[in-house]
């Protein structure tokens, strides 16, 4: 017997294990009690978002190794919004690379709100997550191409990350015509960084804005931006041939930012009480990215003060409390008693995986002398 990465993942997959089921027990409970939840507000900023229904309510969880759990509406297509920004940073060092976006995007939260007018020391967006920044990762993208060449690239960009079909991903022009014809702040923000000449020379404002609220108005479900939090906590790795989708330090630097300032401005918050890096939309979408265990979206409409959907983040905020997620506690023992997402059984299989490893006879014969270890355990293929 050996021990290899595989070895490794198979025997943290929470979902090949007992735990699974209470995980999606979980999610439904949750979901059960949210439903009735009519607090927050749709976005109407973008008038055509204030025509959403604030009633749909969808969660969608998929494990890394591809399994996958949905409940509620969770095939009803949303505008991504501000969740398409990590993707926009990922193509941008992807293209670039990190020294060059270091040069036009900070890497700080902002403490302002995500649309605000402030930048920091050498008047470079505070990060890529909010609007300035976001507008920023979008001038980086294909900058040479031509419009049509840099929307595909965006779009079958993330159609490959997630191994999607040909319409996973959509488009409602609607809200594109929408957010372009009441746009003055993003308008405000591109030309004042202009007039600090923070943009790559030759960049065209007004395409670049215009490709940034495309994508923002890209559409999709829980189920495929659960998805691509799934690819993200696979390490970047394709969730059935391993294949590699994302680079490992694009994808670094990407939740290190989902991390710190995903959330609005309740990214201090949301990365001390739950601890992941997580990224929210004004449509009322949050996705949020267990390292090595999956990915999970929620989306429900009515937003709180601070623009984060309200059922989300009360899923989130419970999810926390019952299950070891956030990405210190996973290393950290005895903080407290939560269920941690490998049950104890499964340790005991590690165990005994590493003492194969390191020919340890005598912690071996102990395991076995447990009644509780099978060493025949295997996932679906054996
Ligand atoms: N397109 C929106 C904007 O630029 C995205 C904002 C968001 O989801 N927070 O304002």
């Amino acid at each position: 017997m050996f021990i290899n990465q595989d070895c490794i993942k198979a025997i943290y997959c929470f979902s090949k294990m007992n735990n699974w089921k209470q995980f999606c027990g979980f999610i439904k409970e949750s979901y059960d009690n949210l439903k009735s939840c009519d607090e927050g507000n749709v976005a109407s900023y973008i008038p055509k978002l204030a025509t959403a229904d604030p009633n749909l309510f969808g969660i969608s969880v998929v494990s890394y190794t591809g399994e996958e759990y949905h409940i509620g509406d969770t095939s009803t297509s949303f505008c991504v919004q501000s969740c398409v920004k990590p993707l926009l940073y990922m193509l941008a060092l992807e293209e670039k690379g990190s020294e060059y976006v270091a040069k036009h995007i900070g890497r700080e939260p902002s403490g302002q709100r995500f649309n605000s007018l402030m930048f920091n020391s050498e008047n470079l967006p505070y990060n890529p997550l909010i609007n300035a920044g976001a507008i920023m990762s979008t001038s980086l993208i294909k900058s040479e191409e031509k419009r049509d060449m840099r929307y595909d690239h965006i779009h079958k960009s993330w159609r490959t990350i997630i191994s999607g079909d040909s319409d996973c991903i959509g488009f409602d022009n609607s809200v594109f015509l929408s957010e372009k014809d009441s746009a003055s702040r993003n308008i405000a923000l591109s030309y004042l960084m202009e007039e600090n000449s923070v943009f790559p020379n030759g960049t065209n404002i007004e395409n670049t804005l215009d490709l940034y609220f495309q994508s923002c108005s890209m559409t999709m479900t829980t189920k495929y931006l659960a998805r691509f939090a799934a690819v993200m906590a696979n390490s970047g790795l394709d969730l059935h041939t391993g294949e590699r989708r994302i680079s490992a330090s694009v994808l670094k630097d990407t939740l290190c930012v989902m991390y710190s300032s995903g959330m609005y401005d309740y990214s201090g918050r949301w990365s001390t009480d739950i601890g992941i890096p997580a990224k929210s939309g004004v449509a009322g979408t949050v996705f949020a990215v267990i390292p090595n265990v999956c990915g999970i979206c929620v989306f429900s409409p009515p937003l709180d003060e601070m623009g984060n959907s309200v059922r989300a983040v009360r899923f989130f905020t419970e999810l926390s409390r019952r299950f070891s997620i956030h990405i210190f506690e996973t290393f950290i023992q005895g903080l407290d008693k939560k269920v941690r997402l490998t049950s104890v059984h499964d340790e005991k299989v590690a165990d005994l995986y590493k003492a194969c490893k390191e020919g340890d006879v005598v912690k071996l014969t102990s395991i076995l002398s447990e009644d509780d270890v099978d060493v025949n355990v295997s996932d679906y293929d054996g």
